[in-house]
């Protein structure tokens, strides 16, 4: 068996890499490290089963041999990213997600997609059931993340109605863990940073905003389970991935000040431009379809997350 991930250098495709190769897969990873790093992968550079190409996914995509898997996770996926890189963004959720979709449909292949809770927008349902069609701002500046999701996940219906492809679709909410990079801008790595830094940690607007944070181990369980479950109807739409555990943004800063026994003070900042105000995954068809909960409490999760910053060069 042969997955293509195309991401697999970033922060959430390289642990995919890990798992599909204990899975029994041969993988090959895409990515053209605009956000993502080869440090992620060096660790399996002497496996034979593993092969890297840097390569923008926009540009036509060649694979030799047969392929069974495409796992399309290229996209800058940091708000500061896809606000530094706004046409990158909408071109790799477009044109790139079309090339990954191709090279699904040329090899006869599974494809499945890294989409994302931002096409629930500012949501005003939560928590946000998979049926829920969002609240997005299409001329804002998230929108270039949004709508290119948004139009990435039509594209892949599009292929399995028209071409027959057999395709998975599932929303990431926000996901956390080792390889994260540190300046990634992200709340979880700000804070963590921050406070090992001994710096202030800062909290956009008031800290009341909510997110609900998985630790990725439990991520990846889910996208290999919606990956390995068997072609049908039900598994060509959309599946929530997240923890549904809710907590606001400064109650993530005092619990990372805990943590980590920093004597931070919290600082507070501008709330960025369309920041959604709620944000938490239903996951009840995930949990019946897949069989699948997340495991890993949020002070496990940290905690390795910390230990991971606290060992990277300064
Ligand atoms: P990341 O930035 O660490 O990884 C993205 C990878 O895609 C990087 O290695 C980058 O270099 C690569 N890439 C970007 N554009 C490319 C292109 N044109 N050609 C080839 N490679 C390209 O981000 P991540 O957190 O690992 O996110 C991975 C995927 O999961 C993204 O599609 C993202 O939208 C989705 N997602 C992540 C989260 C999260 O919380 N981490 C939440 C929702 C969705
Ligand atoms: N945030 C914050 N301080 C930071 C970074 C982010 O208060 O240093 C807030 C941000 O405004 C948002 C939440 O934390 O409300 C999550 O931000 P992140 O960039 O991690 O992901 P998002 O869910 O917005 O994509």
């Amino acid at each position: 068996m042969k997955a293509v991930v195309t991401g697999g250098a970033g922060f959430v495709g390289s642990h995919l890499c890990d798992r599909l190769l204990e899975m029994g897969y041969d993988v090959l990873c895409i990515d053209n490290l605009i956000t993502g790093n080869t440090d992620n992968i060096a660790h399996l550079f002497g496996d034979p089963r593993f092969k890297f190409v840097k390569h923008d996914v926009t540009e036509y995509l060649y694979v030799e041999g047969t392929v069974h898997a495409v796992l399309h996770f290229a996209s800058p996926a940091s708000p500061i990213d896809y606000l530094e890189m706004p046409i990158q963004t909408l071109k790799v959720g477009s044109l790139g997600t079309h090339k990954a979709l191709g090279l699904a449909k040329k090899k006869s292949a599974r494809f499945l997609l890294a989409s994302t809770s931002e096409v629930y927008g500012d949501p005003q349902v939560n928590p946000q059931l998979e049926t829920y069609w969002g609240n997005v701002n299409p001329i804002g500046p998230r929108g270039v993340y949004d709508e290119a999701k948004r139009f990435a996940e039509a594209m892949t219906m599009a292929y399995r109605r028209y071409h027959g492809i057999d395709t998975r679709i599932v929303r990431i909410f926000n996901t956390y863990g080792p390889r994260m990079r540190p300046n990634d801008g992200r709340v979880v790595s700000n804070f963590i940073v921050q406070a090992l830094a001994g710096k202030p940690l800062t909290i956009y607007g008031e800290g009341s905003q909510t997110r609900s944070f998985c630790f990725v181990s439990d991520l990846i369980n889910g996208i290999t389970a919606l990956l390995s479950a068997p072609p049908s109807e039900e598994m060509a739409k959309p599946f929530n991935i997240g923890n549904p555990e809710e907590r606001t943004v400064r109650d993530l800063a005092l619990k990372i000040l805990a943590l980590t026994g920093s004597p931070s003070p919290i600082e507070t900042r501008d709330l960025p431009v369309d920041d959604p105000h709620v944000r938490c995954p239903d996951i009840t068809r995930a949990s019946k379809t897949l069989g699948w909960r997340p495991e890993v409490g949020i002070d496990r999760g940290i905690r390795s997350t910390i230990e991971y910053f606290r060992k990277l060069p300064s």
